[in-house]
């Protein structure tokens, strides 16, 4: 929890003057809201601190009085009321509160706003699934099937997990607000109902096909998009495919896990892709026209004479995409000089002769080297 020392100035952190007026603060908070919201941020931890720190300054400057109070006596005049005080713990919280202000904007708004029976909408809970496509799907894009595993409303009970003609009885313990509030020591907190676990329901007679629960767990199959470009690692968001959600609250999301089998050609770099590409001796010394393989067939490479091992081509975009819409990577054509295991009786030949050749031009070369070589061993030192 933020002391009252380290916390920032409201207007600071709504980027309002002091000035300002209703509407402005409302803009200006709505702005960080939804750039921090955590449907956007997933994972991201000081996303949802901002979030909660701008929610707790629109608390107050949003509120006539306890603004007033603000501005006479800053973070202490509000201290100790409301959610001001410790700011929000829980960005549920800030959904039942403001929910309203992220309507239209493709988010669960009221992720958890108060139901009709004093219930809160619960979203159903998010799934992760796995899906393995190999490169050329990876650079292309494609439509995959999944299968998963997700409970649904029992159509049996219609998800109230009572038998049918029956119906659940309100949680005596929570009255069936489903959260009750437990004094600890100077605290009072507000926990899950233990009796219903926050359902505000308690079933005595079961439907027998969900044995109560009110979802059954069913197989799925789905189809995946996926984008072009999308590396090993990289997850999908599917909105809406997880479990549905409880008292008319929005259904779970689905993330997909994209996992890309290794290539027997490319070895990929971030975007763009590596190939290693053999070539002979001759072909090294005198250039050549070499076949390479690309994501799109094969291509003709330029071999300049006096190639060396381990040189590198470029060819411009014949890597993969970038899916967040950026440049397409490059292919790197690394060259390899091959030595061949088995030569033929002419190619030994030439070779030989080759070699004499050599031999007559590098021997004051090679004698030298073998020198030194003497030397190093030896430890005599050599100019
Ligand atoms: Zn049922
Ligand atoms: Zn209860």
């Amino acid at each position: 929890m933020a002391t009252m020392a380290s916390k920032r100035c409201y207007y600071e952190v709504l980027t309002v003057t002091k000035t300002a007026s209703d509407d402005e603060i409302k803009k200006a908070y709505k702005k960080l809201a939804l750039a921090n919201h955590p449907d956007r941020n997933p994972g991201d931890q000081s996303a949802v601190d901002r979030f909660k720190e701008a929610a707790e300054a629109f608390e107050v400057l949003s509120d006539a009085d306890k603004r007033a109070r603000y501005d006479r006596h800053g973070h202490e005049g509000v201290s100790g009321r409301g959610h001001a005080g410790g700011g929000f713990q829980d960005v549920g919280d800030i959904f039942d509160m403001f929910g309203d202000l992220f309507e239209g904007f493709g988010f669960g708004g009221g992720r958890r706003r108060g139901g009709a029976g004093g219930r809160r909408a619960t979203q159903g809970d998010s799934l992760k699934t796995e899906l393995t496509i190999d490169l050329l799907e990876a650079a292309k894009g494609c439509t995959q099937p999944v299968e998963i595993k997700r409970r649904e409303l029992c159509g049996t009970c219609s998800g109230s997990g009572a038998k049918p003609g029956s119906s659940a009885a309100t949680c005596d313990y929570c009255k069936g607000h489903g959260q009750v509030v437990q004094s600890q020591g100077f605290f009072r907190v507000q926990t899950t109902c233990p009796a219903c676990r926050g359902e505000g329901k308690i079933v005595r007679d079961k439907c027998g096909d969900c044995g109560g629960s009110g979802r059954n767990s069913e197989k799925v199959k789905l189809e995946v998009r996926v984008p072009p470009g999308l590396d090993n690692g990289m997850q999908l968001c599917l909105r809406g495919e997880g479990e549905p959600g409880l008292n008319g609250g929005p259904r779970g999301d689905l993330y997909v896990e994209i996992h890309v089998k290794e290539h027997h050609l490319f070895e990929r770099d971030e975007q763009n892709l590596i190939c290693h590409v053999p070539i002979t001796y001759s072909q090294a010394v005198l250039g050549a026209e070499v076949e390479v393989p690309t994501l799109d067939g094969k291509q003709m490479q330029d071999i300049p004479p006096g190639t060396q091992s381990g040189e590198v081509f470029r060819i411009r975009g014949g890597g993969m995409p970038d899916p967040r819409g950026g440049r397409t990577g490059d292919l790197l054509v690394e060259v390899h000089i091959e030595v061949p295991k088995k030569v033929s009786d002419e190619q030994r030949e030439v070779l030989l002769k080759l070699a004499e050749i050599e031999k007559a031009n590098v021997s004051h070369h090679r004698s030298t080297f073998f020198d030194k070589l003497k030397d190093w061993f030896t430890g005599e030192t050599s100019n």
